[in-house]
């Protein structure tokens, strides 16, 4: 079957290859065939013995002639069967014409898209001879793309960049290249491609116009290079002109100080302190700047040395307790009992930041107080430093920006507490550079807490020591007569003690509490009053062995009552509260006699001259202000604040002495001058009164503020910092024509 095939085929193959030599084949056959039938019959019929019979020749020559039938109706019936098969061929034949020449297109347009494509590509075969090269290439190296196929064209490289290589061996770099439309930077993107099976590959280069980017990184980073450089020469010279400043300075202070030694009168000792707290304050503010021009130069060094934690957080709040307590504030610390006794680190710069911030919590703080709680952070080594306030909050828009150099969290807010904006960018950058973090938590009117934790190791040498030995407080009940912040980390830390505390913050239900049972000690606050806690100490005598008052600073030297056993003074030591749970009980009732109240201030000047109202919060500027009108003769009130003024004013006129003149400072707390001068004007309207003359006192020389201050209803306004004469001159214009525009 396969060889009949085979052979079938072959002649298949001979006839189309030989036509001719097929035809004369055929031809010569069929002449042959019919002259041999027609022979062979013609002469078998008429032979005289060939015994032809009429009815046998019917019979054969139907016998042919079906034959010849059957022979037709099988070769129509195989034309059919092809006719059939060419029609399918012709259906597939159009089908391959289709695809072939969506095919041709597809190939046309990525063709197209190559060459229109704004990156340059380039095809090189083994021998680096280009074999595509779209028109983005042609443009660039300035030739027709005929021009270009097969030569080993290339550009000159002016500047080779760096190079690298990705997982799938695609080479990445950049060069610059001279081109005849000048020197271009172009980032290339070189691998091969096989584009024929049996083919060596080709190496297809696409690159990338750079030039603009490139050239403005380098723009910007020669234009950071300066800015830098500048910010360097900045901090040079603010770290130069601060220590500049700071000599004189230090003269300043210096003298005043030592101007407040010898005898004066009251009034220049008044003018002398005020010029050292105006230096001290000068001095503060300098040293942030100094500080911080440090910080950027990169000149900060930090010291490795052991410190005692406990050490210094008691020495912050005792040196900030004034401060808060003259506030009314509370300030408490507490040091966890788990931490090292000795820490390595740089304590002066750790209390820098402290004081920054626990300063900032007393100053952003009303009513309530502020706590510095120490514990073990969250990493090993780590210490967390909180800083909690009941303060006025910080917002969460602002929560972020305070951190940054000269950012306020309010502007209102910052006229009225004062301060640069300086001292939590310097914090945040001092305890990134001892490796750690500032956090804050802080909603407004709530309080803030503001977190440091930074790495510190345990000294070598205070390992496993601890300062003072803990009372042996098991079992013992200690009863707690007080109320808030401080209260609470004494109650943490009598229970850390092993101690059984009960707090109470109400005198009547602790005076019903006492006798229910007997006491090892009873802290009673005297801020309960001091009636209040001389009478639970009497309560307490028979139900307590010791029996504990705790005193402010400046009520540690009243007379005691001589119920109690000991005092404590606030903020608490945890050492002396150890030392004093652990004392045999005695009585000690320090006698010492009251502070002499300080003598009055400098009486008013005489009866003559005009009645004047200064509205002014910053102390330094009232004093100025009362002296300088005193001296020229006139009589001063002074109120601290819009609030003041108003009532002061308000007093005056019902009482019939109204003032002369009202003298308005403009960014006050509380209520600021235009708004009191506002309700001072509408009052006037009102009641019909006479119409006191109002003059803003400002530093602001805006022509926007002359008209605020116009439409507040103000006839005037002087300019801060005031001399004599231009407030002499002021008033004597209003002593003439007693209306002010000035
Ligand atoms: P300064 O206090 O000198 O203005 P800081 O950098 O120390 O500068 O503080 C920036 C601002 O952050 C403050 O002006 C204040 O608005 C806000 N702020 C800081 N601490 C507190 C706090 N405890 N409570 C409320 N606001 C605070």
């Amino acid at each position: 079957m396969g060889r009949t095939f085979r052979i079938k085929v072959r002649m298949r193959r001979f006839r189309r290859s030989h036509p001719r030599i097929a035809f004369a084949i055929r031809s010569s056959m069929i002449f042959s065939a019919t002259f041999g039938a027609a022979y062979g019959f013609i002469t078998g019929s008429r032979a005289e013995n060939s015994g032809y019979d009429p009815n046998a020749f019917a019979i054969g020559a139907s016998f042919l002639f079906a034959l010849a039938c059957l022979g037709l109706a099988t070769l129509s019936m195989r034309l059919r069967f092809v006719n059939k098969r060419m029609r399918k061929l012709a259906v597939h034949n159009e089908a391959l014409i289709d695809r072939n020449w969506e095919l041709k297109e597809a190939e046309e347009r990525a063709r197209s898209l190559f060459e229109s494509q704004g990156d340059l590509i380039v095809l090189r075969d083994h021998q680096s001879r280009i074999t595509f090269a779209n028109d983005a290439y042609c443009a660039l190296a300035g030739e027709v793309r005929t021009a270009l196929v097969g030569t080993r064209f290339d550009f000159d490289v002016l500047e080779q960049g760096d190079s690298a290589r990705e997982s799938n061996g695609t080479r990445i770099h950049d060069q610059k290249i001279a081109t005849h439309l000048g020197a271009r930077w172009i980032a290339w993107r070189e691998g091969y491609v096989r584009l024929d099976a049996g083919q060596p590959a080709e190496l297809q280069s696409v690159g990338r116009d750079v030039t603009d980017r490139t050239e403005t990184e380098r723009a910007l980073s020669d234009a950071r290079d300066q800015a830098d450089a500048a910010s360097r020469a900045k901090s040079r010279f603010l770290a130069m002109a601060s220590h500049e400043i700071r000599t004189p300075l230090n003269g300043i202070m210096g003298m005043s100080g030592l101007l407040l030694d010898t005898t004066l009168t009251p009034e220049q000792t008044t003018y002398a302190r005020a010029v050292k707290t105006s230096g001290e304050a000068l001095m503060a503010l300098i040293e942030e700047l100094l500080d911080y021009s440090k910080i950027e130069a990169g000149k900060l060094d930090f010291e490795l040395r052991p410190f005692a934690l406990s050490t210094l957080i008691e020495e912050i709040t005792e040196l900030l307790a004034p401060r808060a307590q003259a506030k009314n504030l509370e300030i408490a610390a507490y040091v966890d009992e788990r931490l090292p006794l000795e820490v390595m680190g740089d304590a002066a710069r750790l209390r820098q930041v402290l004081l920054n911030l626990a300063g900032n919590a007393i100053k952003f703080t009303a009513s309530g107080g502020v706590a510095l709680i120490v514990e073990p952070g969250i990493w090993p080594n780590e210490i967390s430093f909180l800083v909690r306030d009941t303060g006025i909050g910080i917002a969460p828009e602002a929560q972020s920006r305070i951190f940054r150099e000269f950012e306020q969290a309010d502007e209102r807010v910052a006229r009225t507490y004062g301060g640069t904006g300086l001292g939590l960018a310097i914090s945040e950058r001092i305890v990134k550079r001892m490796g750690g973090r500032i956090t804050l938590e802080s909603e407004p009117g709530r309080g803030s807490t503001f977190e440091v934790a930074i790495p510190l190791a345990p000294s070598q040498g205070g390992a496993g020591q601890t300062t003072f030995p803990s009372p042996e407080l098991a079992g013992k009940s200690i009863l707690l007569i007080a109320d808030g912040i401080e209260a609470s980390l004494i109650a943490r830390r009598l229970e850390r003690w092993g101690g059984q505390t009960c707090m109470i913050s109400d005198a009547a239900v602790a005076e019903a509490l006492l006798p229910e049972r007997s006491w090892h000690a009873v802290l009673i606050d005297r801020a309960l009053g001091t009636a209040v806690a001389d009478r639970l100490g009497e309560v307490a005598r028979t139900h307590a062995t010791q029996r504990l008052v705790l005193l402010t600073p400046s009520s540690r030297h009243e007379k005691l009552c001589p119920a109690f056993t000991g005092y404590l003074v606030k903020p608490l030591r945890a050492a002396s509260l150890a030392a004093r749970l652990a004392l045999t009980p005695e009585v000690i009732s320090p006698d010492l006699a009251p502070e002499p109240v300080e003598p009055a201030e400098a009486g008013a000047a005489p009866a003559k001259g005009l009645s004047i109202l200064v509205a002014e919060d910053n102390e330094i500027n009232a004093l100025l202000m009362r002296s300088l009108l005193t001296k020229l003769g006139h009589r001063v009130v002074i109120a601290v604040h819009g609030e003041a003024a108003l009532e002061s004013w308000l007093a005056a006129s019902s009482a019939g002495a109204s003032y002369d003149l009202v003298l308005m400072d403009i960014q006050m707390p509380q209520l600021d001058g235009i708004e009191a001068s506002k309700r001072i004007r509408a009052h006037e309207a009102r009641t019909g009164g006479r119409r006191t003359p109002i003059l803003a006192l400002t530093a602001n020389t805006l022509v926007e503020d002359r008209y605020a201050c116009f439409e507040a209803g103000m006839d005037g306004f002087l300019i801060k910092p005031l001399d004599r004469e231009k407030l002499d001159e002021a008033l004597a214009g209003l002593a003439a024509a007693r209306h002010l525009v000035l």
